[in-house]
């Protein structure tokens, strides 16, 4: 998988501001309005330094950027990755303003990370970095002023360390801080599933749309994390027959379809793909091009780039990852007829249920699964009509429509609260 970020196309930053360009230019957006929503209204860079398990003292950066504050607090996950940087956390920060603005939740976007390799951590070196990152960010979060949440390399665990910190420090039981907590520590029933059910629910609104017959589609997915695992089985549950799925070291590929259940029980055990013997070994390159009717890139960004995206051969791709294609793919999908369900619109069910549990950790009371997934699939639907209607109404490309209407909802309250100063 691609971790290197040099080449302009694969600045995740200057992604976002090419899509926001398009989308400001179609929309009319008036000159004062287009610079205040391209740029982030604070950013943090915090040193975190540690005592290791063996004595050394290691000092890690940490990032928390808040993109706007317009619509509500900020939200959005916090990234642990030894390739973090801040552009990367800029232009998600951006991304969740739209994605929280599209599904119309009321919040802005932010977005964390910290230099690290997780995996090359011990639990209790991870423990050290959480707490330290959030005495550091203390001052601007909060349940009304930034609400953070897991993203690649954080869990549940991370949240609890995190909501725990806070609490502590303000002297009271604060929830609400951070989302992604466990059940048992005031989590939402149906938060862990909520991003790969979102993807399903709009990759079942593509194929009705299409006119396709879920039961008659193949799909290859890229990841096998909380996301793509999740996109896969609930894919699957709707009658698509997943033929490919990978993890960071590669994939495996049966073109009668992959036992789930074996590789579900398989990663709960390693955490890795390897050691499964039920199809033929593939690259992640060469998984994003097979012969598939849907894709779901649902690893890292940058996947689909100018270099691979004449061959893609999905009728559908639904971007469970944020970032998954570069400003220059989307121009050759478009060509090539590919129907894109964006970031901003295929994985925002994570932001949703996290603003389902942020709602509930406020009122003390708790929802069903089921009020959960109800309140969720309406959301979803209501949103990905509103995308489509947009695309259609300007002739537009769907991820074009999606920041539009994103843009838009931002623009407007900024409009109405006016500018201070
Ligand atoms: N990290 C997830 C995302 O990129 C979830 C964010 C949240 O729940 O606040 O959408």
């Amino acid at each position: 998988m691609n971790h290197t970020k040099a080449s302009a196309e694969e600045n995740p930053f200057e992604a976002m501001h090419a899509r926001f360009d398009l989308a400001a230019g179609k929309l009319g957006l008036e000159p004062g309005l287009y610079q205040i929503l391209r740029t982030p209204d604070r950013e943090i860079t915090v040193a975190i330094p540690v005592v290791m398990d063996d004595g050394s003292i290691q000092v890690f950066t940490g990032y928390r950027v808040q993109h706007s504050l317009a619509r509500g607090p900020a939200k959005g996950g916090i990234r642990y990755a030894p390739n973090v940087e801040i552009d990367e956390v800029r232009a998600l920060a951006a991304w969740m303003t739209w994605k929280c603005a599209v599904v119309n939740v009321p919040f802005g976007g932010g977005k964390g990370g910290i230099i690290c390799d997780p995996q090359k951590l011990t639990k209790g070196e991870l423990e050290k970095i959480t707490r330290r990152y959030v005495a550091r960010i203390m001052d601007i979060v909060g349940p009304d002023r930034d609400i953070p949440a897991p993203d690649m390399g954080t869990d549940g665990q991370i949240m609890a360390w995190f909501m725990d910190t806070y609490s502590v420090h303000q002297g009271k039981f604060l929830p609400s801080v951070v989302t992604g907590k466990p059940i048992s520590l005031g989590g939402s029933l149906g938060r862990i599933e909520a991003t790969g059910r979102g993807v399903m629910i709009c990759v079942r609104e593509a194929l009705k749309h299409l006119a396709m017959k879920a039961e008659h589609c193949t799909a290859a997915v890229q990841g096998s994390g909380n996301v793509g695992l999740i996109s896969a089985l609930q894919l699957a549950s709707i009658g698509v027959k997943i033929v490919a799925i990978s993890d960071i070291a590669g994939g495996i590929y049966n073109q009668k379809g992959l036992d789930l259940a074996t590789i579900s029980a398989h990663l709960a055990k390693t955490k890795r793909l390897e050691g499964l013997d039920c199809g033929e070994t593939i690259t992640n390159a060469q998984l994003l091009e097979l012969p598939v009717d849907i894709l779901v890139p649902a690893a890292t960004e940058n996947v689909i780039t100018s270099r691979n995206a004449q061959n893609i051969k999905a009728r559908i791709i639904a971007e469970g990852a944020n970032g998954p294609c570069t400003a220059g793919a989307d121009k050759i999908l478009d060509q090539k007829g590919i129907f894109v369900v964006p970031d901003i619109l295929a994985n925002a069910g994570g932001v949703t249920v996290s603003y389902f549990e942020w709602v509930q950790n406020r009122m003390a009371f708790f929802w069903t699964q089921k009020e959960v997934e109800d309140r969720m699939e309406h959301i979803m639907c209501e949103s990905f009509n509103a995308v489509v209607d947009m695309a259609r109404r300007f002739s537009v490309s769907n991820r074009i429509a999606a920041y539009m209407l994103g843009i838009d909802r931002v623009a407007t309250v900024t409009r109405m609260r006016g500018i201070y100063g």
